[in-house]
């Protein structure tokens, strides 16, 4: 729901605060799925409402499920689709949120790079992937940002979602986590916003080469750069700062590699790897790694700090970088 615009009509047309208050908290708590189902006000003012705006910016257009995990297609208001995943842990339930139809940085091991970029979604539409999943009557407690599209690209609208997230669905920073590409200037503006929101970035190798042939982006937002705002945004904030490290095979996974890893995380003791399992992905030359046991070994001989990260939703073709609508 365009919160701001339904909040300028109930005033225009001289609704009372409580009356505000009780449609936005509906929207909020995910009692209803439209206008029509609101039975606490009259139906003068649901009709008004179904006339002027819609209730959900987003439509399910399909679902496949797994054990742990639904992926919802969601056709937007101009029919353009996105995708939304449902992640269920033993602790607490995440949802993977997308910020833009499709995505422009071009990443050769990931779907949506091979779609290019659409456009970007709207505060609305980044908040109503989650509303859509409290209507099924699910417990969100966790949203990253780790969708479709790169999220410091649609930063405006991002940043403005998640502050609405935290401040009306009651989701705390600290249970959020955007994820980057290494885009530069975007994690400058992430340091100096200074909210507990996590920070996640798409490392997968520490060779300037290699992340060029892997991630176009590279070759603009360079490594030694990426590495320095990295170091710049854990001595201003003080929070940890997460390293995604997908092993492909032949391609980052060699004992050299792991190396490099363990001497970056330890220079500093606010780093922290995520090592995942590459989901394999249509058209991709790209193969999961199959080394994954030595690197980690390297990994343990230098006492890094890191997880081998559960990849959820793989059966589902809704895990990182398998997003495509
Ligand atoms: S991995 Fe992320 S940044 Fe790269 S193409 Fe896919 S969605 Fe975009």
């Amino acid at each position: 729901m365009n919160v701001v615009k339904v909040i300028e009509y109930l005033l225009k047309i001289g609704e009372p605060k409580f009356r505000l208050n009780q449609i936005l908290e509906s929207y909020y708590l995910a009692k209803f799925k439209s206008f029509d189902e609101m039975t606490n006000i009259s139906k003068d003012l649901r009709q008004k409402l179904s006339d002027n705006f819609n209730f959900l910016s987003v439509e399910e257009d399909g679902i496949v499920e797994s054990k742990n995990s639904i992926k919802a297609r969601l056709k937007l208001i101009d029919n353009l689709q996105i995708e939304t995943v449902f992640l269920k842990y033993k602790e607490w339930n995440t949802v993977c949120v997308s910020t833009q139809v499709g995505c422009a940085m071009g990443c050769t091991f990931c779907a949506t790079g091979q779609m290019g970029l659409k456009r970007n979604l709207t505060c609305e539409e980044i908040i109503d992937q989650i509303i859509y999943w409290k209507q099924k009557g699910v417990e969100v407690d966790r949203i990253v940002f780790m969708g479709m599209g790169e999220p410091f690209l649609n930063w405006l609208n991002v940043k403005k979602a998640i502050e609405e997230i935290h401040d009306n669905l009651k989701i705390g920073w600290r249970k959020m986590t955007v994820s980057t590409v290494g885009v530069i200037n975007g994690i400058r503006d992430f340091t100096s916003w200074e909210k507990e929101v996590n920070l996640a970035i798409s490392l997968h190798s520490l060779n300037q080469g290699i992340r060029e042939k892997i991630m176009p982006s590279a070759k603009v937002h360079k490594l030694n750069e990426l590495v320095k705002s990295c170091h710049r945004y854990t001595n201003q904030t003080k929070r940890l700062l997460f390293f995604e490290y997908a092993l492909m095979d032949g391609v980052n996974d060699t004992d050299t590699d792991a190396q490099k890893l363990a001497d970056l995380v330890n220079s500093n003791k606010l780093f922290f790897a995520n090592i995942i399992k590459l989901n394999s992905v249509k058209n991709s030359k790209i193969n999961p790694s199959k080394r994954t046991v030595q690197f980690c070994r390297i990994l343990d001989s230098n006492r890094v700090k890191y997880s081998r990260r559960m990849s959820m939703g793989g059966e589902i073709k809704g895990a990182c970088g398998q997003l495509i609508s």
